[in-house]
């Protein structure tokens, strides 16, 4: 119905609460389980820290209410607050073709590609910006090569909270333009390590809120942000109920998602929800995690090429190993030029996913040749980003076979700036 002169409609606004929940008592070391006050412990754990052995934390609740319906969602999490642009209840998707194939009685796709800016980031991001309403104002800021600095300077710019990101010089045109285009400040260092502390610094000195790690050794991002991530759990708690996948495939660089998706789980054990949440496998593109899961000390270097730009780092968290443990997961490192193919036939399913992203089938069929995930098994990939953002860049140009590909990646990591 056209709508008359002078005539108001109203739209409705989401709810920005910036309030924590009434259930949180604190912040929980993953690793010593010391529950430590309401605050932003950004270097994870002191005590944990002072050791030696960095740690992050994780809000911990009082209790938690019923779980009956998306809307309960929200009232799980830290920070309690409706969708800000549309993120979250990302949809499930079922690839019968694949699970034949790859003999599984069931294999489906968790699609974060759909969130707003095109990956899982932006439940990162949704909650980061609740804590930061509530702490007043300062700029935020973050180290990122792509997603996390495109989804944060998104929200940031609907929360109308000031952002900065720190990139290098390999970021794709797509994120730049984004962020750009978002009014947030881009600024580019010579390398990885050179974002870690130049948001240190600024960290210090009270000019800037971080979303990611600064710290060396890393522990893992804000621990508000990474708590957005457990909403994945209990979406797929209310999707399919006590129908859940036996296992679970997702990325690895620092393991935010996989600790989060973890810990939602355990909150739906803890809760008697579930009697025993799935095994969830971690996908790396080169061995670190496994590694240190062989005896290497986690808060070590753990160098290697990595052309998946959304995959790269040299350093290993203490939440991916308790992740690991807790679920019961494997870690595997596919081949590259199988995560190059996993792409094509992701892609000839209908779903175009960043390639970082399809190390989750790659790292799945390792798993079944490997008959670490059992023939008959119900599987989840969960496939993180979206395949546009690569466009125009040297992993996006398609036109090359994948041999070609390869070679090119090879060429392009000689230098190590995709890291
Ligand atoms: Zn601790």
């Amino acid at each position: 119905m056209p709508i008359s002169p002078g005539e108001r409609r109203s739209i409705p606004q989401p709810v920005r609460f910036g309030k924590p929940s009434p259930f949180l008592n604190g912040l929980r070391c993953i690793k010593c389980a010391k529950v430590w006050p309401l605050d932003d412990h950004l270097s994870g754990c002191p005590a944990c820290a002072q050791a030696g052995t960095p740690a992050s934390v994780a809000p911990s609740f009082f209790h938690l209410p019923s779980l009956c319906t998306p809307q309960d969602i929200p009232f799980w999490m830290a920070y309690p607050g409706a969708s800000e642009l549309g993120e979250g209840n990302t949809p499930l998707i079922d690839l019968p073709r694949l699970a034949t194939q790859n003999d599984l009685e069931r294999l489906m796709v968790k699609n974060e590609a759909a969130n707003p800016s095109g990956s899982h980031k932006d439940r990162m991001s949704a909650a980061l910006v609740r804590r930061a309403l509530d702490i007043g104002p300062r700029k935020v800021a973050l180290a990122s090569s792509g997603n996390a600095g495109a989804s944060l300077a998104a929200y940031c710019a609907s929360a109308g909270i000031e952002c900065v990101v720190v990139t290098t010089q390999g970021m794709a045109p797509g994120w730049r333009r984004s962020i750009e285009l978002s009014g947030a400040e881009l600024i580019v260092v010579g390398d990885p390590v050179s974002r870690w502390e130049l948001i240190a610094e600024r960290v210090r000195s009270g000019e800037w809120y971080p979303a990611t790690n600064f710290t060396t050794p890393a522990v893992g991002s804000n621990p508000f942000a990474v708590d957005g991530l457990r909403a994945m759990a209990f979406e797929l708690y209310l999707t399919l109920g006590s129908d859940q996948p036996t296992d679970i495939v997702v990325p690895v660089s620092r393991a935010d998602l996989l600790w989060g998706i973890t810990k939602g789980y355990a909150d739906l054990v803890s809760a008697g929800l579930l009697k025993v949440m799935p095994r969830i496998h971690a996908a790396e593109p080169f061995p670190r995690i496994s590694r240190a899961l062989a005896g290497e000390n986690w808060a070590g270097r753990f160098e290697g090429q990595s052309p998946f730009r959304s995959l790269g780092g040299d350093s290993v968290t203490y939440q991916a190993i308790a992740a690991l443990q807790q679920s019961r997961g494997l870690v595997v490192s596919p081949d590259t030029d199988e995560t190059i193919t996993a792409q094509v036939d992701l892609g000839r399913q209908g779903l175009f996913v960043e390639t970082s992203s399809a190390i989750v089938l790659s790292g799945l069929q390792t798993l079944r040749r490997q008959s670490d995930i059992a023939r008959g098994a119900s599987v989840l990939l969960v496939a993180t980003s979206h395949g546009y953002k690569e466009v125009d860049s040297r992993l996006g140009n398609r036109s090359m076979g994948v041999a070609e590909t390869l070679q090119k990646l090879r060429f392009d990591c000689s230098d190590g700036s995709l890291q």
